[in-house]
């Protein structure tokens, strides 16, 4: 893991002004799911009572959503630095407040607004996830099966023996021709690589990645570039080979 530069402590240590303050809580105010998440809020606790974070960490769901509805700008940012970072997104406290707010869904939007705002708290959080990332985004796949090896799981203790196997025989006794691979763990088609990067241009997922990492965002788009160029020369060769059928047909 790179250790943080000169520069990106300066910037971490550097408070913000007012201005950037309401920027970030405007961004968070409206985006399309927080008048869903948040009611109001009687202060009872109870989100943090059943809230299985707050047992283990310096967070308290309660103390989010009162920073949200007494809009405290300043306790806002702060909580973004590092307390949003702790909840397990388990909902537990969406089912149980009586205001029926939505305390972890309102930490998933402060989240969102961390990245887009190239919070330190976001790319230190995200960083050790570069590369499940680079995999996902690149082969629709987290783990492959030839990751899956004594190297890689010594944490599995004599029980990774049990993978330990001619995978690349036994993957192609599965009867989908998709899970037949070992370098990802089922094959994701071209057409449908090419629709998930449109999902994420159009959804800002991969402006969000260029904010918080641009080296994986250039990665990414480089790989992204060529499986599309593969994908239009697949087109062209299924036009020509149409072309040629219609050319044998006329005969
Ligand atoms: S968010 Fe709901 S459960 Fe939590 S303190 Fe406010 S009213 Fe109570
Ligand atoms: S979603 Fe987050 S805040 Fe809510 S109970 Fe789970 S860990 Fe706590």
């Amino acid at each position: 893991m790179s250790s943080p530069t000169q520069q990106d402590q300066t910037e971490a240590e550097t408070p913000p002004d007012r201005e950037e303050l309401e920027e970030i809580f405007d961004d968070i105010r409206s985006h399309p799911r927080y008048d869903r998440e948040l009611n109001g809020c009687l202060n009872c606790g109870i989100c943090t009572a059943t809230c299985p974070s707050a047992h283990y960490y310096d967070y308290s769901p309660r103390e989010i959503v009162q920073l949200l509805w007494t809009e405290n700008l300043e306790g806002i940012h702060d909580a973004m630095q590092e307390k949003i970072w702790a909840c397990a997104q388990c909902y537990t406290c969406a089912a149980r407040c009586p205001f029926g707010n939505s305390p972890g869904g309102l930490v998933m939007v402060m989240r969102e607004v961390a990245i887009k705002h190239g919070m330190e708290s976001a790319k230190d959080v995200l960083r050790p996830f570069s590369r499940v990332m680079l995999k996902v985004m690149t082969t629709g796949n987290q783990l492959a099966p030839n990751m899956i090896t004594p190297e890689h799981f010594p944490d599995w203790g004599p029980n990774i023996s049990k993978v330990d196997a001619p995978l690349n025989i036994l993957r192609k006794a599965i009867p989908m021709p998709t899970l037949q691979t070992l370098e990802t763990a089922w094959a994701v088609n071209l057409k449908t690589s090419i629709e998930l990067y449109t999902i994420w241009e159009e959804t800002g997922v991969l402006d969000q990645l260029e904010t918080i990492d641009e080296n994986l965002f250039d990665v990414i788009v480089d790989i992204m570039d060529e499986k599309r160029e593969d994908y239009q020369d697949w087109l062209d060769e299924q036009d020509e080979d149409d072309d040629e059928d219609g050319d044998d047909n006329d005969e």
